[in-house]
Formats: structure tokens, sequence, C-alpha cells
């Protein structure tokens, strides 16, 4: 049988992610995760450095942004011996929710949380796949911000460092990390 075998180091991560030029649309290169998320080992490597940072921050809520945010943010919470907690496009949660508004490129989209999700001890950190503009990331901190927890911060797998994405998320959050494993200048 095989079996992948040899350790990854977080600087080999970024050879397993495949450039796609022009999707979803022309001028985007999209950054697509799954050559990495199908190697067993540079899974495990890209789950400890999403970690890393946030091993002794007392985090009791991993926040996972649908939908590639839910294939991270388990791995992470697990490690961390906290909860998962799902944010969703508008319309999939099944319980009461609490909703926000964020910025698209071209007009907004809605994001939801179950109304029960957090507590006001609840520290919190949000992972996704992608940092880009920082418009669904921000709108995820607001929805954490209604419940009065602690965000600790921001997990990335990738950061577009040069659409300032940080820059944006810092604006509206206080004090809040933001940590990348991948950083694409
Ligand atoms: P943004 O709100 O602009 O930071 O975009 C974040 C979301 O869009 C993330 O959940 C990513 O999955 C996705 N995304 C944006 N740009 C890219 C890209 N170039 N490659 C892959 N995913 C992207």
């Amino acid at each position: 049988r095989t079996r992948e075998t040899a350790a990854v180091i977080p600087a080999e991560l970024a050879l397993l992610v495949r450039d796609v030029p022009d999707f979803p649309k022309p001028g985007i290169v999209f950054r697509d995760l799954t050559p990495l998320f199908a190697n067993a080992e540079a899974m495990r490597c890209l789950a400890d450095a999403l970690c890393e940072p946030w091993n002794d921050a007392g985090c009791t809520k991993v926040v996972g942004i649908e939908a590639r945010g839910f294939l991270l943010a388990p791995l992470v919470a697990e490690r961390l011996g906290a909860g998962v907690v799902p944010v969703r496009k508008v319309g999939k949660l099944p319980f009461t929710t609490r909703r926000v508004d964020y910025a698209l490129e071209y007009g907004t989209d809605t994001l939801e949380i179950h109304s029960d999700a957090l507590a006001a001890d609840d520290v919190v950190v949000v992972i996704d796949d992608v940092l880009a503009t920082g418009g669904t990331a921000a709108g995820v901190a607001a929805l954490v911000g209604t419940f009065s927890a602690r965000l600790a911060g921001f997990g990335f797998a990738i950061e577009l460092g040069f659409i300032g994405g940080r820059a944006a998320l810092d604006r509206v959050t206080a004090g809040a990390a933001v940590r990348s494993v991948l950083t694409y200048p």
C-alpha cells in the first residue's frame, strides 16, 4: 500500500498549493489547497502550524468559516482542546441565528451563527483557508462581538498580502492577532 511518510515542513507547503488562473472569474488567481489537503503529512504540518500561535492562548472555541474553513477548524480545535463553531452562509443553520451582512468586491453577502454558539467567557480563534480582502473575516469578527466573547485572533492557511486584508481586520478588531501559515507578498 502507498502512504506518504516523509515529514513536511511549513516552507514546503507552498509547493502543494495549486494556482488556478482566472477562477472563479477572469483576473483572479485561485489558490487551490486541495493538493495539500490530500497529502496526509502536509495536512498534519498545516494543522500544527495553524495551531502554533494559539497553543497558549486559552482558546475555548474555534470558529470555522464555510466552506473551506470547515476543513481546517476541527483539526485546530482538536489540537487546542476547544470546541468547533460553524459560521455559515444564510439559510443553512437550523436553529435561531444572528446575522451579519459583509462587503464583497461587488455587493454584500450574509453570514450566520447560531444564537447560542458562544458564551461571554469564550476565547475564540477564527479559522479560514485564505485571507484576501478580509471582508469575510471582518464579518465573522462582528458576529463574535455580539456575544461579548473574547476574540483572540484569526488563523489562515494563506494570506494574500498584496490585497491588504490584514490592515482591514486591524481596523475592525481591537488587538486581535492575525496569523497566517503562508504569505503571498
Ligand atoms: P475575503 O473576504 O476577500 O478575505 O475572501 C475570503 C474568502 O474568499 C476566503 O474564504 C477564501 O476561501 C476566498 N478567496 C478569496 N480570494 C481567493 C483566492 N485568490 N484563492 C482562493 N480563495 C480565495
